[in-house]
């Protein structure tokens, strides 16, 4: 169990109500995974435990009305669908349901399906700890499961291309954000290598 902070314990007694009990599941155990994972790359275990319980925090609200509720500007490819709204509408909830103000975590939760330019340990973190949770079983996994404990960059990597083989498979729409997540930790990598 995660460093059970009275702080922690409060968001997610909160969180249940905001959740169907498989999702908030998943947001337990992504906590859980996020503050391990923070702790093998020396990044804020606090802050990677509560971006990590609520990642998802929108994932069972409806998520298009409420991202045109906040007033999002975003582009019309994420305001048309539910699952690259989440991300967005959950930091709105994060920040307005729940008080969290620290930005680390809002661009944590916010970068959690298309990635970012210039990802922070904490934003690739929240990332992999999604696929990584325990609870999670898919084709892959143990390779990233293994990249995880020792390379949070290297994990970043398989998570984003992974991401996109996922939306190239189902014929979806790609959004160029992956693209440009997959670039950014490409030149990072690079630029680490020189
Ligand atoms: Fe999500
Ligand atoms: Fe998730």
């Amino acid at each position: 169990m995660f460093t059970n902070t009275g702080y922690i314990n409060e968001i997610s007694k909160r969180l249940k109500a905001f959740l169907d009990e498989k999702t908030y599941t998943h947001c337990i155990n992504t906590a859980i995974e996020a503050e391990r994972l923070a702790e093998l790359f020396s990044a804020d275990k606090e802050k990677a435990a509560i971006a990590g319980l609520l990642h998802d925090c929108a994932k069972t609200a409806n998520v298009l009305e409420l991202a045109a509720k906040y007033n999002l500007k975003l582009d019309p490819m994420i305001m048309s669908s539910r699952q690259l709204a989440h991300a967005y509408v959950g930091a709105e909830i994060a920040h307005i349901e729940f008080g969290i103000s620290d930005e680390e975590i809002l661009i944590a939760i916010r970068s959690h399906t298309l990635g970012n330019d210039n990802m922070t340990v904490l934003d690739k973190i929240i990332f992999v700890a999604d696929f990584t949770e325990p609870g999670r079983n898919f084709e892959g996994v143990e390779l990233l499961r293994r990249q995880a404990k020792t390379d949070i960059n290297e994990a970043m990597i398989t998570a984003i291309i992974g991401t996109i083989r996922f939306v190239l498979d189902g014929r979806l729409p790609l959004h160029m954000q992956s693209l440009s997540t997959y670039n950014s930790l490409i030149s990072e990598r690079d630029k680490m290598n020189d």
